[in-house]
């Protein structure tokens, strides 16, 4: 899950290191270290906590050298812990690992082949170094030591390895790595974003690679044999990565979405015929994706059925114990921002369809394993809880049922019209979301109902504030709420009705049931009928669903600074989560 990093070049590494690390932070924040090579030993600073307290400051330490490595950590093997803190070194310390993912037969290799070893963390990670030592004690060179290791290893891992004299490697499978190409200097990164301010140059790297970084260059294996990638350009701007005067990420990405879902629907055209055409060739289609993105692919669905076609969504964990039924005429559409989502790749390693997939970071392993995709174009998404990306993806999905339907021409003038209207809703609802989340900070828990496209939008709601306020939270749909769930509503629980034109009076129907049980009823629509407390006004919009979506996530997101959360970085989670 982590995020890590390799400089080598003439710079300060620790510095570079430092401030690439910031950039990856979304990805796990348990803890953080930094190691330098070269000079002539291996040194390490690292801790719990986030970059910055677990590394006091850089000109502070003592960490000089021009190779080093980085790492911010999700932890998924032993405690959050300084010793559990990544990089891991070698029994002798000339060595130095960070890892991202998960070694599955680490216990199997301690036994094997390290049981003389005294291990100082609970990580699977530190076997890593420990046996580039010993094969470096027997094959007396450091690249071949690694790519002996490689084919020990069983799990998902991108590693970057480095040795007192500055000789740095680095390997894959299942996690992702990239290698950016700069005059002089090379990093290796888990996406571009820590170096995309020093180059636009990348190349991705593929399962099994090990790359060999040597006097400023890199070559290549794959299998024992020396190849070349493809040196890819990457046009995401770096100033798009930083917060601009933002208090956080999480808000400006929120208000980025005039652009961004405007620049979703500037897809190729023959994109989105292609998506079309493997639509229509198909048995069935599949939507699928986890968390936010399992939200946009029930939308979809909905969407590609107004549309006329029969498509089932499902999330991509559940999806793995029945894909057996999807064959090779039938088409899976895969959802991921990051598109490293672990469930969703393991999901689609066991099908034969042909896989469409919609898709954010450029070069992400399920870009590379579909055979098309659609990349949505939100740009750098650095808030963990997903906001642009997710209008982004639900705007593409929308832009293919709609010019299955009608023309290009009108699906996109219509999502572009709803992208002009996203800042004015949001200017309009400011004062509601003060209101609201200054009465929501006090609450425990909260129900969101909504019927149609607004069960979706209440399920995406529910999960942003609980994710980013950790207030209890659920959604259902209009009708099945009290087919149980109302027996919780008391006096004063917050129940938030989505007004959408679809089964309008029966949702209404749903607030009253509940108001007349004591509930605070919060209306979201175009016009407040009924006595709501709370009524976020939404204008009469064909895709209405993403200007609703919008301004509860302010609403979340103002709720978590209210209860003094960091809605960029809620506890327990991380952006991409590539592990199972
Ligand atoms: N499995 C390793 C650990 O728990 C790496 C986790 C990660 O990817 O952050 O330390």
């Amino acid at each position: 899950m982590c995020g890590i990093v390799g400089y080598s070049g003439e710079d300060e590494a620790a510095e570079k290191i430092y401030r690439g690390l910031k950039k990856l932070e979304y990805r796990g924040y348990d803890s953080a270290g930094i190691a330098t090579a070269g000079n002539p030993t291996v040194k390490v600073e690292k801790g719990t906590g986030t970059i910055d307290e677990a590394i006091d400051s850089i000109s502070e330490a003592e960490i000089d050298g021009n190779v080093g490595i980085g790492h911010t950590r999700w932890a998924t093997h032993g405690g959050v812990t300084d010793e559990n803190a990544h990089p891991h070194r070698s029994s002798s310390g000339a060595i130095a690992v960070v890892h991202n993912g998960i070694i599955n037969n680490y216990e199997e290799l301690k036994e094997k082949h390290l049981s003389g070893h005294d291990f100082r963390s609970e990580t699977d990670t530190e076997v890593i170094p420990r046996l580039i030592e010993e094969k470096h004690d027997e094959l007396e060179d450091f690249h071949r030591a690694v790519e002996a290791v490689v084919e020990m290893l069983e799990g998902s891992y991108a590693v970057v390895a480095v040795k007192d004299s500055g000789e740095m490697a680095a390997f894959k499978e299942s996690s992702p790595l990239a290698l950016g190409i700069s005059d002089g200097e090379l990093f290796l990164a888990s996406d571009v974003t820590p170096f995309l301010e020093h180059t636009d140059k990348a190349v991705f790297l593929e399962d099994g690679d090990v790359v060999r970084i040597e006097n400023g260059d890199y070559t290549i294996k794959n299998s024992g044999e020396e190849i070349e990638r493809e040196v890819k350009h990457i046009d995401w701007d770096a100033e798009e990565a930083s917060k601009e005067g933002h208090d956080h990420f999480m808000q400006k990405e929120i208000k980025e979405q005039p652009d961004t879902v405007k620049r979703a629907v500037f897809q190729d055209r023959s994109d989105v015929e292609e998506a079309i055409d493997m639509i229509e060739e198909a048995d069935t289609v599949y939507l699928s994706g986890c968390g936010t993105s399992s939200y946009a692919a029930d939308l979809g669905a909905k969407y590609l059925r107004e549309a006329g076609y029969d498509v089932i969504s499902e999330q991509s964990h559940e999806m793995e114990y029945w894909n057996d039924h999807v064959t090779e005429d039938d088409l899976v559409i895969a959802i991921s921002q990051s598109g490293e989502t672990a469930d969703l790749l393991s999901m689609l390693g066991d099908v034969d369809a042909p896989v469409l997939s919609i898709v954010n970071v450029v070069g992400s392993t399920l870009a590379r394993k579909a055979d098309h995709t659609m990349y949505i174009n939100a740009g750098p998404e650095i808030g963990v809880a997903s906001t642009k990306a997710f209008t982004a993806q639900i705007a593409v999905l929308k832009l293919i049922a709609e010019t299955a339907e009608a023309s290009l021409k009108e699906a996109r003038n219509s999502l572009i019209d709803t992208a002009g209207k996203i800042e004015q809703t949001l200017e309009d609802n400011e004062e509601t979301v003060e209101e609201v989340s200054d009465y929501l900070q006090d609450q425990d828990h909260v129900y969101f109902i909504g019927r149609g496209k607004g069960f979706e939008v209440a399920k995406e709601s529910s999960l942003k504030l609980k994710e980013l306020s950790y207030i209890h939270s659920e959604s259902f749909p209009g009708g099945e709420f009290k087919h149980g769930t109302i027996a919780l509503v008391e006096d004063g629980t917050p129940v938030v009705a989505f007004m959408r034109d679809e089964g309008l009076e029966d949702i209404f129907s749903n607030a009253k049931e509940a108001e007349s049980r004591g509930a605070d009823i919060i209306g979201v629509g175009k016009e407040n009928v009924g006595d709501f407390k709370y009524f976020f006004d939404i204008p009469e919009d064909e895709n209405s669903e993403i200007l609703e979506v919008a301004v509860f996530q302010m609403l979340s997101y103002r709720t978590a600074v209210k209860r003094g959360h960091n809605p960029d970085k809620p506890r327990n989670l991380a952006k991409s989560v590539t592990v199972k």
